[in-house]
């Protein structure tokens, strides 16, 4: 369906959990979040009802996301009944990799195309720091699980932090010259929980080209990414740029909350919710959402802050 302002609405993320077993300082308070009555969340049949209602509008593409998806009980089983829906070309799963040499092989077998996994230093005592209990072991068992498992196209994620990870864009960079994977730069977002963080912590994606001059343009894939390689890599490097260039003129996506609220806008509090009601009043909300998809997330820097009113474990990154 297309909005307001000629974009075509194809992509929805999807969250499904607030939960989360790691508690990165840029996404989530320390104590984490109250595990809310199950009565106020989604379950697994309005969860897939609800893909269907957004793929009768024109959504094709889904990415699963939380939270930590993984973390979510029955995460196999709601793939699979996403995968099988009429209209829906691709799902994705983004995910921090820790319970994937558990769930990765189901995973594929479920539908489960492509994955995106979050890896911000190649340190150990860095990463126990920056998620404040996880285990770096754990999250390159998980992509080397993803790698074994046969997905393609496989991406990591890394938050650019200033006076944290700039001093490993090198090394980081250089996995795809090692792997048959993505490497992605975002510029951290000043979400609610990033507030921890000074001015300087937030840098702009052009930090990677000025570290990195031997990359060479790559043609866009159609996504928000701006696409380089390095000399001989199997993999390119994705520059995301929210703040210092934002890409709304081209935002196709809406989110839908763990807790059943559509958002247009990851940075605008508005919401509509779905929770408790039939798949043609589903629907009607996927329409006004999309109807009411504003034209911009508005300024963002590090005093204008994102109006999103949650945390982003709430939302769905
Ligand atoms: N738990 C999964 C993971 O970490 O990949 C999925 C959910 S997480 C919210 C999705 C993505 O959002 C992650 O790549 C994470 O790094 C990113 N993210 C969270 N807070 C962010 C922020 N303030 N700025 C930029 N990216 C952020
Ligand atoms: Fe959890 Fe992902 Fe947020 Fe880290 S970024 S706290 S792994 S939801």
């Amino acid at each position: 369906m297309i909005d307001r302002f000629g974009r075509n609405i194809t992509y929805l993320r999807l969250s499904v959990t607030e939960l989360c077993n790691l508690r990165c300082r840029y996404c989530m308070p320390e104590e984490g979040v109250c595990k809310k009555d199950h009565s106020s969340m989604l379950t697994q049949e309005e969860t897939v009802m609800a893909v269907k209602a957004a793929a009768s509008l024109g959504i094709k593409k889904v990415r699963v996301t939380g939270g930590e998806p993984l973390v979510k009980p029955n995460i196999v089983s709601i793939c699979r009944g996403i995968a099988g829906i009429d209209g829906i070309e691709e799902l994705c799963l983004t995910t921090n990799g820790i319970r994937l040499p558990e769930l990765g092989h189901e995973l594929k077998k479920a539908g489960v195309d492509r994955l995106n996994i979050s890896l911000d230093t190649l340190d150990a005592d860095k990463y126990r720091y920056i998620t404040r209990n996880g285990d770096l072991a754990d999250a390159v068992k998980g992509i080397e699980t993803a790698l074994s498992c046969g997905f393609e196209k496989i991406k990591l994620n890394a938050v650019l932090i200033g006076g944290f990870n700039d001093d490993e864009i090198a090394d980081l960079a250089g996995l795809t010259v090692r792997y048959p994977l993505d490497m992605r730069f975002i510029e951290m977002m000043p979400m609610m929980d990033s507030r921890i963080f000074s001015e300087d912590a937030f840098i702009p994606y052009t930090v990677v080209l000025d570290k990195l001059p031997e990359l060479e343009p790559v043609t866009s894939d159609g996504g928000v990414a701006r696409l380089y390689r390095l000399p001989g890599a199997l993999g390119n490097i994705g520059l995301i740029s929210p703040i210092s260039a934002h890409f709304c003129a081209e935002c196709n996506r809406l989110r839908l909350t763990a807790d059943g609220k559509i958002r247009p806008c990851l940075h605008k509090c508005d919401e509509y919710p779905i929770k408790g009601l039939d798949y043609d009043g589903m629907r009607d909300q996927f329409k006004a959402a999309i109807e009411g998809k504003p034209q911009w997330h508005g300024e963002l820097s590090y005093t204008a802050r994102s109006g999103a009113g949650r945390s982003m474990n709430r939302i769905g990154g």
